[in-house]
């Protein structure tokens, strides 16, 4: 891994405000170089978005940190991620926590990610193929839940498949412009909400895949 590159990134999440160390370890045992295109390695380790195929993007580290942090996830948890695109955030996960669920909706993004979790030596990920908004009834329930795309309504059956005491952080908004990240926490007496942050994310797409995707 290019060393200086990691320390300048983790230097700059902490000015921006992220203090669990956990968070900032896991991203930097990750190697993001290895999520991005060829064409974007050098730019792997900047605090930057960067595209993957299928028109869909790896999330900016500090939204990556940001998220998981809000998650406050624990060594024995089981978490569920709806959006694999690379796979980059699930690995940031998988450093965290017990075992992650992963849900993509475009097949080859999901193999890939896979494959390339794998060769890296991380095998507590598990992937699917579907439409992530309807969550993963057989395994639920989950301790945490992150939505990685835009919903434009909170997802009530991802609310449904939280366990009491979960956590789900989420990205809603219909137009990308007014985006923001909201964390739910269930407890026995019902729900708690907060607004975290602006952010903008690629749409949660709910429903059938295209032929396209299938492949
Ligand atoms: N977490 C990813 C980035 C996610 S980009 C990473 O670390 O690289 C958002 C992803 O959500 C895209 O790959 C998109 O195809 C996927 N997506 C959108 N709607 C979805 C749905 N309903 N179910 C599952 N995946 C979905």
């Amino acid at each position: 891994m290019n060393v200086p590159a990691v320390q300048r990134l983790i230097a700059e999440l902490r000015q921006s405000g992220i203090t669990d160390e956990k968070v900032l370890e896991a991203i930097a045992a990750v190697d993001r170089e290895r999520f991005v295109a060829p064409p974007f390695a050098e730019r792997a380790w900047d605090n930057t978005a960067l595209p993957i195929s299928f028109g869909q993007t790896i999330s900016q580290p500090l939204v990556v940190a940001s998220m998981t942090e809000a998650l406050r996830v624990g060594p024995r948890m089981k978490v569920l991620e709806i959006g694999t695109g690379s796979g980059y955030q699930a690995a940031v996960l998988a450093k965290l926590a017990r075992r992650v669920y992963s849900i993509e909706r475009f097949k080859p993004l999901s193999r890939e990610a896979e494959r390339r979790l794998v060769d890296l030596g991380i095998y507590n990920v598990v992937c699917d193929v579907g439409d992530g908004s309807k969550g993963w009834p057989s395994q639920a329930p989950f301790d945490r839940i992150i939505v990685t795309a835009a919903a434009e309504e909170r997802p009530q059956a991802l609310i449904d498949q939280l366990a009491v005491g979960g956590i789900l952080v989420v990205p809603v908004g219909r137009d990308p412009t007014s985006q923001v990240l909201e964390r739910i926490i269930k407890s026995e007496n019902g729900l708690q909400r907060d607004t975290l942050m602006p952010v903008r994310f690629v749409p949660l797409v709910i429903g059938a895949l295209p032929v396209l995707g299938q492949g």
